[in-house]
């Protein structure tokens, strides 16, 4: 038996239909910003409940042009978390800011906000939040934090479409909510795509200017923007899924209870369920071990696609370590750098496939920890 990581045939609830649409958007020629960029946009924003979203090339684009159109460059500090995916704190880089770097907490993983409030200088333009794995950080404070400082807040919402606080969205909290469609998102496009929501008009319509080269009408050229649409194909393709999403969060959801149940005995730990008013659309399950490395070779030697998610953070990353600057150390994200893996997680997965992963996880921490060779 295997269990991949992802199965993308299971996405497409209706693929003969997908198929003549797409067939006849290509036949058309209508590949750029037509009137499937436009119904991706106005659907995405609806189900999200922001007045605008933008389509763009990808979620690092999202982050670059958010940014962009914030106003923030040289000189600006923005804070992230040092465990998030690279391309959170590349975007801050390539918008000439200096990213500032805090630590995650045990358990969630998730941005210390204590450690975010004590970053907050007199250089912090913005805090860019990362709902990391799927999970929702808390927005209350989030919200109050920016205020009171007076800067930005960015989501970075790439593995949490769908998510809430309080049963509002991510991603329309802040100033721009960013988003990615990569194939292996919770909502995945046939290639590289993103957005960038808002509901500041004004920031809508620079978006739009940025995203086209800097265009406000043809001809015309305002900024220096970048090419950066949504593709037409993609946006068929994900308008067709969107409709299934929140289904599809739930069983993530269901399937991350299950985990929990059968693992509980073994006391490997999973990482635990929010609490109300946060939710968790887990993109990602992370389990911790002690001997993670030789549990992940186990794992996948016996059919179980298991990955980690990173295991280099980003200021150990040759392209970061002299431009990320830390206040401080990173203890936890060097923590679950070396002991966290992610068992496989998409909303098809049978319970037959859950039992098969935790079969193989025990009796792989099992060898581990006996030391026993694998
Ligand atoms: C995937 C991801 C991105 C980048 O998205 P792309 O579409 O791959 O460019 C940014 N931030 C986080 C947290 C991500 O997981």
């Amino acid at each position: 038996m295997r269990v991949p990581r992802y199965a993308y045939a299971s996405q497409f609830l209706d693929l003969p239909a997908l198929s003549a649409h797409l067939c006849d958007v290509l036949a058309a020629g209508e590949y750029i910003l037509s009137e499937h960029v436009q119904r991706f946009e106005d659907r995405f924003a609806a189900y999200l409940g922001a007045r605008c979203a933008v389509g763009v090339n990808s979620g690092t684009d999202a982050l670059i042009l958010a940014l962009t159109a914030l106003g923030i460059g040289r000189g600006d500090e923005v804070i992230t978390v040092a465990n998030t995916f690279h391309a959170t704190v590349l975007a801050v880089l390539s918008v000439g800011a200096t990213p500032v770097l805090v630590d995650c907490e045990p358990g969630s993983w998730l941005m210390d906000l204590d450690a975010t409030a004590a970053a907050c200088g007199p250089r912090t333009r913005a805090i860019l939040a990362v709902h990391l794995f799927g999970r929702t950080l808390d927005m209350d404070r989030l919200v109050a934090l920016a205020d009171r400082h007076g800067v930005a807040l960015v989501e970075d919402c790439a593995q949490a479409v769908g998510a809430t606080w309080r049963g509002r969205k991510v991603g329309t909290f802040g100033a721009a909510g960013c988003f990615s469609f990569h194939p292996s998102k919770n909502l995945a496009a046939a290639g590289d795509a993103g957005a960038v929501v808002t509901s500041d008009l004004t920031l809508d319509r620079e978006l739009r200017i940025l995203r086209n080269l800097g265009q406000d009408g043809q001809n015309n050229h305002v900024h220096l923007g970048m090419n950066s649409k949504l593709d037409a194909v993609q946006a068929v393709v994900l308008d067709a899924k969107l409709n299934a999403l929140d289904e599809w969060n739930a069983a993530r959801r269901t399937i991350a209870d299950l985990y929990r149940q059968a693992l509980a005995p073994t006391g490997i730990s999973v990482a635990p369920a929010p609490s109300p008013p946060g939710d968790h659309v887990y993109h990602l399950l992370q389990v911790t071990t002690l001997h993670r490395d030789q549990v992940l070779n186990r794992l996948r030697a016996d059919g179980v696609d298991a990955v980690v998610r990173y295991p280099v953070p980003v200021h150990r990353q040759p392209a970061f370590a002299a431009r990320a600057n830390g206040r401080g150390e990173f203890p936890h994200t060097e923590f679950q750098a070396v002991h966290t893996l992610c068992l496989p997680m998409r909303p098809d997965l049978t319970d037959s496939d859950v039992g098969f992963v935790c079969t193989t996880m025990t009796s792989a921490v099992a060898a581990s920890t006996s030391g026993i060779p694998l």
